[in-house]
């Protein structure tokens, strides 16, 4: 595809148009004739016959010659210009990086930036402008247009909103695509394209426990239910708990209007409504933030910022007065958030500030309002547009800024599907493409932003701004490091510390609240011993080995995700004999279930992603802290994300040493940017707020530096180690992997394309692996990683079709570029 040339602007002089057809069966370019009526420009969406059907495609070139095995009376014209000018040549060119970059073909790349569907033919519409028809516009089409166009427009008069589809204009009106040619050149009808209806999948009722409080005590059947229920982990289905606790819906239902727990729909997306918002003004900014903004307001054209600010420090004041000058300049602002979790906060405070400009914008909108807010961004010339990482390829036409905020989460990174790409690095492509600014905020950058502030050989440093201290010099809560293998010799078998417990028992019920924060990620676990702490390593490498469960009744192996080294898992702990090993991996259930136990006065709300799934439920969970509703918000990640509320004096780290021990060269990075965000939820209000961090590993060096807020002490023993491995920031990683139901071929295929790299790439390049994956099976496939490393010169070219060739049909391949996991 490279030799075309995908940026002609205006209207090509070649008659052919290179189309890209959007049909999952078929890849690759079509060629098509342009008929000399049309017009076409690239980023065009077209409709083209392909076999006996007609497709939604879109133009992406205009080769100067035919393919060798074309004859011009082969070649088949384009059926008709569907939209034009849909994607600005910008964002048109973003499109063609991420494919290059990131390995992936283009049209995966469109379809993953348009609405979903809407390149399917059906959807196309045409509306009336009713109010551009000139006085005796009938004269002026009679004669001098196609017959069909004076029949379509009294059709479209017919209509109750002007429009009908294209089709039913093509039934009812003969030859009605030459007429609709006319009328469009004369702007008086409009092409459009609908999102599809959205289809609501059945989606069953889930219960999930919520709270040990509700309001009136449960009845002796409410209780067999809540019972049944803590039995199944607090979550079933309705049907099957009904079933089990011999009960009708009706008592779960009161039980939630209790407020025990609530019933859910899995699946099903509904439209959120808009809460009301207060107007609000500008704060006046303390001296430092006055500062940063200042340097901001001076930024012309693309400039790339780090905003190092602690938590609390007031980042996000910062960002709505940096926006509001962009939107005077009637131009748009793009703001990336790394969690739905955090937007209902976020928005909130931008709406207070600037209204109806905003626009959410993420994956977990319906079809339908993923479309309308489509086109209402194209539409406005000055928006702002709050998203997830999707949201970098929102189709504002006129960026004038872009920001995300908590820049370092991992959620910024798309794994699966394609492309694999980090709305990060999109951003900031994206900015140097528009020529805007780009902010970067984080307490606890990214090891890669730091690293953009440092001078580079090719490109122009970061701006490093820096808000070293919380708004009114409030203090950072001091993180108090507990040591669990002390509880256990002492006979406290409890979760929680002792210096946790009295820190329970302290707090000021109704005036001081507290989150207790629980680490879970994936399946992937490690096992450490509970009487001296030992950690099981791998031998060969730095990394702790990971327990895999494949299946029931299979030998429980430990292994090493980097070098595949394995060994059966000991009954006894390798240092101290001790028979205490624990696996690690303990679930927000088992928190609350233990509070319920120890603090049956404290009440408390679970806030995960099992609580959460419900459209709107992490504003009504928040907002239900917030007024007090409960003593202690209990939860995984989600919490660590922005979250600013006042009256959180406490917060409890249950076990940080999942985190520490991931087995993955980023795991000090990302402990690090956890428990720093974690803590900084504490104190944010008047009273001063304390962290209690409880670990089997209290000498591990992250935490000196967690403890003592400090980022530089944290960078200056992490960068070196990851130079002298040619790590990221100071190398570049690829992942291959590889999947099939049959483990041999899948094995095979790897062993192959490793061996097909090792001759392929210099040196320089390291080929680790391959390596099963740390869940080998997942649906019954089995999974192979094969890793590339190399440094950042040296950057391996990936062609995909010549790996694509090495794998059986039945093996599939993934590639990411950059991979932020390793497992
Ligand atoms: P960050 O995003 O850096 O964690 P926030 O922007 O959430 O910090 O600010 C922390 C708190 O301080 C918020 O409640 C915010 O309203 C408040 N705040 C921010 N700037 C100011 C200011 N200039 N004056 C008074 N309060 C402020
Ligand atoms: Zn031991
Ligand atoms: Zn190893």
């Amino acid at each position: 595809m490279s030799q075309l040339s995908f940026f002609d602007a205006g209207t090509p002089a070649v008659p052919w148009v290179s189309v890209l057809v959007d049909c999952p069966a078929v890849q690759g370019l079509f060629t098509y004739a342009m008929p000399p009526a049309l017009s076409i420009g690239a980023g065009d969406i077209l409709s083209v016959p392909f076999g006996s059907q007609c497709l939604g495609g879109i133009a992406v070139g205009f080769p100067a010659q035919l393919p060798p095995e074309l004859t011009p009376e082969k070649v088949r014209p384009v059926d008709d210009v569907v939209v034009k000018g849909f994607f600005t040549p910008h964002f048109w060119q973003l499109l063609h990086w991420v494919a290059d970059y990131y390995c992936t073909d283009l049209m995966t790349v469109i379809r993953m930036a348009l609405p979903p569907g809407l390149l399917e033919r059906s959807q196309r519409r045409i509306r009336l402008h009713g109010d551009r028809l000139p006085d005796g516009w009938e004269t002026q089409l009679t004669g001098l247009a196609h017959p069909s166009a004076l029949h379509i427009v009294q059709l479209l008069q017919t209509a109750k909103q002007q429009d009908y589809s294209y089709r039913y204009l093509q039934q009812q009106v003969k030859q009605a695509q030459r007429g609709l040619r006319d009328l469009l050149q004369r702007g008086w009808v409009e092409s459009y394209l609908e999102p599809p209806k959205a289809i609501q999948p059945k989606a069953p009722k889930v219960v999930t426990l919520m709270s040990d409080q509700g309001q009136g005590s449960p009845t002796a059947k409410q209780q067999e239910v809540l019972a049944v229920l803590r039995h199944q982990s607090g979550e079933q289905w309705l049907s099957e708990l009904c079933r089990q606790a011999r009960c009708s819906s009706s008592v779960v239902e009161l039980l939630a209007k209790k407020g025990y727990v609530t019933i859910s729909q899995r699946e099903k997306l509904r439209l959120l409504a808009q809460p009301q918002i207060n107007r609000d003004q500008p704060q006046v900014l303390t001296p430092a933030q006055r500062q940063t903004l200042t340097h901001l307001h001076r930024l012309r054209g693309f400039q790339r910022v780090l905003l190092h600010g602690v938590t609390g420090s007031g980042k996000t004041e910062v960002y709505l007065q940096a926006i509001a000058p962009v939107l005077q300049a009637k131009k748009s602002a793009l703001v990336l958030v790394p969690e739905i979790g955090l937007t209902p906060q976020l928005t909130d405070r931008f709406r207070a500030r600037f209204g109806n400009k905003i626009s959410v914008y993420h994956s977990a909108l319906s079809n339908g309002e993923r479309y309308d807010t489509w086109r209402q961004m194209l539409i406005d010339e000055a928006r702002v547009v709050i998203g997830t990482r999707s949201a970098v390829f929102a189709p504002l036409p006129n960026l004038g800024l872009i920001i995300l905020d908590e820049e370092h989460d991992s959620s910024f990174k798309q794994t699966q599907p394609a492309p694999t790409y980090h709305a990060r690095l999109v951003a900031q492509q994206r900015a140097q493409l528009e020529d805007c600014p780009l902010i970067l905020g984080s307490a606890t950058p990214a090891l890669e932003t730091w690293q953009m502030t440092q001078a580079s050989a090719n490109q122009q440093p970061a701006h490093y701004l820096h808000l070293p201290e919380r708004i009114y010099a409030r203090p950072m809560p001091p993180v108090k490091i507990v040591d669990m293998r002390r509880e256990l010799k002492t006979g406290n078998r409890s979760i929680f510390s002792r210096d946790l417990q009295s820190a329970l028992e302290n707090l000021q019920i109704g005036q001081q609240q507290a989150i207790l924060f629980i680490s879970r990620r994936g399946h992937s676990t490690f096992v450490s011993c509970r009487s001296c702490g030992e950690v099981l390593n791998c031998p060969h490498c730095d990394v702790s080995l990971s327990y895999h469960y494949t299946h029931e009744g299979a030998n429980q192996l430990l292994r090493c995700h980097y070098c595949n080294y394995a060994q059966a898992q000991p009954r006894f702990c390798p240092q101290c004999q001790s028979p205490y090993l624990k696996f690690f991996g303990s679930g927000t259930q088992k928190v609350t279930q233990a509070l319920t136990d120890e603090f049956p006065h404290l009440r408390w709300l679970r806030f995960d992603g099992d609580t959460t799934q419900r459209k709107g439920e992490h504003r009504r969970l928040l907002e239900e802290f917030r007024r007090g509703n409960a003593d202690i918000l209990v939860g995984t990640q989600m919490l660590t994300k922005g979250l600013d509320l006042e009256q959180v004096t406490l917060v409890g780290i249950v076990a940080a040493d999942s985190l520490l021990n991931f087995a993955d060269y980023r795991s000090s990075e990302r402990a690090f940017q956890t428990l720093t965000q974690v803590a900084g939820r504490a104190g944010r209000g008047n009273d001063p707020g304390q962290v209690i961090l409880q670990t089997y590993s209290p000498d591990h060096p992250v935490l000196e530096a967690v403890k003592a807020h400090d980022y530089q002490s944290f960078i200056a023993q992490e960068l070196p180690q990851r130079q002298a491995l040619n790590y990221p920031p100071y190398g570049y990683l690829v992942l291959i992997r590889l999947s099939g139901a049959n483990a041999q071929l899948v094995e095979d295929t790897a062993q192959a394309i490793a061996v097909d790299c090792a001759a392929q790439f210099p040196t320089g390049v390291d080929i680790l692996g391959p390596a099963p994956a740390s869940i080998l099976r997942v649906a019954d496939r089995f999974r192979w990683h094969l890793l590339l490393k190399s440094p950042l010169a040296q950057r391996p070219k990936l062609d995909l079709e010549h790996l694509r060739q090495q794998c059986p049909a039945s093996v599939s391949l993934a590639i990411d570029v950059d991979p932020l996991y390793i497992d």
